[in-house]
């Protein structure tokens, strides 16, 4: 199975990654993936991007050197904001691509499922949520995985069976088992599903063994996930509502070295 499209990448915009937008485009258009969603960090983790950063993110290419690049966040479940995210919907309705997920340090720190559920029911409710980025975090966020799946059916939001959970050396490889069945749930009761690297590093971009190992047990097919390919998920997000600033950013081509420019 190869997936072309990677809907979880940061930048050096999240703080803890240490590539550029371009630098990750470069890398998906070496491994022949189509399309990426830039997924950096909200503003209420360390060192996330400012809410100026997100509205910005137009003038980026929108495809360049022929992968698709969709502006988005991975933006945090928060307690303390109008619609429980920590990016106001004004923002969120700019981007071609809205992940939530719950992270340390946003007033999520003591696991109280009940608690997470409720913020999270409410967030998935939000026509803007596209996805959720790995709900299986159960030692450090857990969620009742029944209304969260079933939610995930009714709001038409995708549930992310996230690559990196399963590397060794990632603070979620503890809870691997919950993150494996989200995506069985998840397949059963016949909600959206995508695999995501969630690249911290430009070769990261498009990882996806770990997670596909899983899909395959799972006998979760290539038809099932959304991020197959640019067209399905393009697809998937234009008949969940429009993009207003899909194309905002234009078709780009690096200039090549003969036009005197740096090597792509
Ligand atoms: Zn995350
Ligand atoms: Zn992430």
């Amino acid at each position: 199975m190869h997936l072309k499209a990677d809907l979880h990448t940061h930048t050096i915009a999240s703080g803890h990654a240490y590539s550029t937008i371009t630098e990750n485009v470069r890398a998906a258009a070496l491994k022949g993936i189509e399309l990426i969603a830039i997924t950096d960090h909200g503003p209420s983790v360390p060192q996330g991007a400012h809410p100026w950063y997100f509205w910005n993110l137009k003038m980026v290419p929108s495809v360049l050197n022929g992968v698709r690049v969709l502006k988005g966040c991975e933006a945090n479940v928060a307690a303390d904001s109008d619609n429980g995210i920590d990016l106001p919907d004004l923002i969120l309705e700019g981007l071609d691509f809205v992940a939530v997920g719950f992270h340390p340090t946003t007033g999520f720190d003591v696991p109280d499922r009940g608690r997470n559920t409720e913020f999270l029911l409410e967030v998935m409710a939000n026509p803007l949520v596209d996805q959720i980025t790995h709900p299986g975090n159960e030692d450090e966020f857990p969620l009742d995985l029944d209304a969260i799946v079933s939610a995930a059916v009714r709001y038409n939001v995708i549930l992310e069976l996230n690559d990196h959970s399963f590397d060794p050396h990632s603070s979620r490889v503890t809870s691997t088992g919950r993150e494996r069945e989200f995506a069985q749930a998840a397949l059963a009761a016949g909600a959206a599903v995508s695999i995501g690297s969630d690249a911290h590093y430009a070769l990261h971009v498009g990882r996806f063994d770990a997670a596909l190992a899983v899909a395959e047990e799972l006998g979760l097919a290539e038809d099932h996930i959304v991020n197959r390919s640019a067209e399905a998920v393009l697809a998937h997000l234009l008949g969940k509502r429009e993009r207003p600033r899909l194309d905002a950013g234009g078709v780009w081509e690096w200039p090549s070295a003969s036009e005197g420019g740096a090597s792509w």
